[in-house]
């Protein structure tokens, strides 16, 4: 099994055996993977480093790295369908929700195809005739990119095209459970025009194959998105080299609802934010934050929407949510809900493992609505992950932002009223990188995305985006060179 790319060659693991990928809807072997180690990592980490410092990649004009990544966003279109595919058979998505997120891909290529080499540095004046002084910008050098399951390919293109488009070289280690699209993406960047050793990638499990990408001191980066736990052991492991780190974390997303909100709007918008993908989204509208006079209506129509949601697997045209990803994680988010009924939460439906035996084999779980949750609870505090909506309830507008802002997270949060400019005071004072007024869910790659408090460190996406991939080098020339005789006693 030949599943690893170094140095422009797909090689086999080393030691490591393999990995069984098995479909989360169905739990059919989709395929077996190498699994990797510690080496495999090392092997991918020299290549990258070599390619950096003696490769064609950082010194290429940064206008043809970017026809690259075009490009790349044309291959992506032509073959969507395998790789919308593949996605959702790792993931157990809907083969619907894959083909919208390779249309986003391409548009994150695009976009960071266009954005390379438009900003070439600037002069900077020193006010002296006899200096010369300008800023550049260089490629970081080494980039370690460690990415999740629930977006497998776009947390990863999210990372990959503008590292790629700076000039970097790198070392990718993606979920161990949704490898498949990573595998595809080598070819593609190859294809693409992509030179042998600057894109490797590695497999397996994070604390073997990963591990080495925030400890090795060859890595000059660390890009990370995933849960927080992991994120601060990677935070932790790169500090002993002072890599760069880059951390997309966790969320705990507030969705916060005023009584003069349109009501059906608010609440179809309350049902996808959380119950899109199981859940297992990033920014998923978790917590709803509901003011008083409308909560029992609103709540009741939340339940009976919710009650109405039809599962099913990735290929079935009439799902309109699948599985979680594992058996693990499923239990996760069961001992979740159960902690949050001990701590006194309403369970007001779901809160459990569908009936039907059409499910028997996957890892689906209902949409659940857990009501009356108190402040400080772990039911507000900790992500589940899965498809598990907390009620709360507000009394006014200061009462609505204190309790969407208790929260040690701050990815996300949205605010749904027909006060515009309450919305726009309101959206002023969550303390969250993201913030969606009478919508939820959209981003776009010319806008930055990333996580206030311990939701992350550094932006995706956006122009600073690329500057997260870029050395801002300030370049300051004597054009007078000559001795300074500063202190008299050396004339
Ligand atoms: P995870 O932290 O378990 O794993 C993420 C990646 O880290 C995987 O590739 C894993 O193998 C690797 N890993 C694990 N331990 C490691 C170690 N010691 N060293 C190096 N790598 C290691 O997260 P997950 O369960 O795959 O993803 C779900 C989490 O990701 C959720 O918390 C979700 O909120 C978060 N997420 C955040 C964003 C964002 O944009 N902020 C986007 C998507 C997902």
């Amino acid at each position: 099994m030949a599943d690893f790319f170094i140095g422009g060659q797909w090689v086999g693991a080393r030691a490591g055996g393999t990995r069984e990928i098995r479909c989360p809807a169905d739990g059919s072997l989709v395929a077996e993977v190498a699994e990797g180690t510690r080496e495999d990592t090392e092997a991918a980490i020299a290549a990258a480093r070599a390619a950096f410092d003696t490769g064609p990649w950082p010194s290429t004009p940064a206008p043809e790295r970017g026809d690259i990544l075009l490009r790349a966003a044309e291959l992506l279109e032509q073959r969507k369908d395998t790789f919308a595919r593949a996605e959702s058979l790792d993931t157990g998505k809907r083969l619907v929700e894959s083909e919208y997120d390779m249309d986003d891909i391409a548009a994150c290529f695009r976009y960071f195809g266009k954005l390379a080499g438009q900003d070439a540095g600037r002069v900077v004046d020193t006010g002296n005739p006899d200096a010369f002084s300008r800023v550049v910008y260089e490629p970081v050098g080494v980039c370690g990119l460690i990415t999740p399951w629930n977006y497998p390919l776009l947390q990863t293109v999210w990372k990959v095209a503008p590292a790629l488009a700076a000039g970097n070289t790198f070392v990718l280690k993606p979920s161990e459970l949704t490898p498949h699209t990573c595998v595809l993406l080598m070819s593609l960047l190859t294809d693409a025009g992509v030179p042998a050793g600057v894109a490797n990638l590695v497999l397996g499990a994070g604390p073997a194959a990963g591990a080495p990408l925030s400890e090795h001191p060859d890595v000059d980066l660390v890009s990370f998105t995933g849960g927080l736990a992991t994120g601060k052991v990677i935070a932790a492991a790169a500090a002993a080299t002072v890599k760069k780190v880059a951390l997309e974390l966790g969320g705990k997303n507030p969705n916060v609802v005023f009584a003069d909100a349109d009501f059906d709007t608010a609440v179809d918008y309350a049902i996808t934010a959380i119950f899109l993908h199981s859940g297992q989204v990033c920014s998923a509208g978790a917590r709803l934050i509901v003011q008083r006079e409308i909560h029992d209506e609103f709540v009741a129509e939340v339940v009976r929407r919710a009650e109405l949601i039809r599962l099913g697997g990735p290929f079935d045209p009439d799902a309109e949510t699948g599985p979680l990803i594992s058996a693990a994680h499923r239990e996760k988010v069961e001992q979740y809900v159960a902690t949050a009924i001990e701590e006194g939460a309403v369970l007001r439906t779901g809160g459990r493992r569908p009936a039907d035996e059409r499910f028997k084999d996957g890892y689906f779980y209902l949409p659940t609505v857990l009501d009356d949750v108190r402040q400080g609870s772990t039911a507000v505090r900790e992500e589940s992950f899965g498809p598990v909506l907390t009620v709360e309830t507000f009394t006014d507008e200061d009462d609505a932002v204190r309790i969407a802002n208790d929260t040690h997270y701050g990815l996300a949060g949205a605010v749904f009223t027909n006060d515009a400019s309450r919305a726009q005071r309101v959206a002023n004072r969550l303390r969250h990188g993201t913030i969606w007024i009478n919508d939820f869910h959209p981003y776009l790659p010319q806008a930055e995305w990333g996580g206030y408090k311990q939701s992350g460190f550094g932006r995706e996406l956006g122009p600073t985006g690329l500057a997260e991939y870029q050395e801002a080098k300030h370049i300051y020339q004597n054009l007078r060179p000559g001795p300074l005789r500063w202190f008299s006693g050396e004339k």
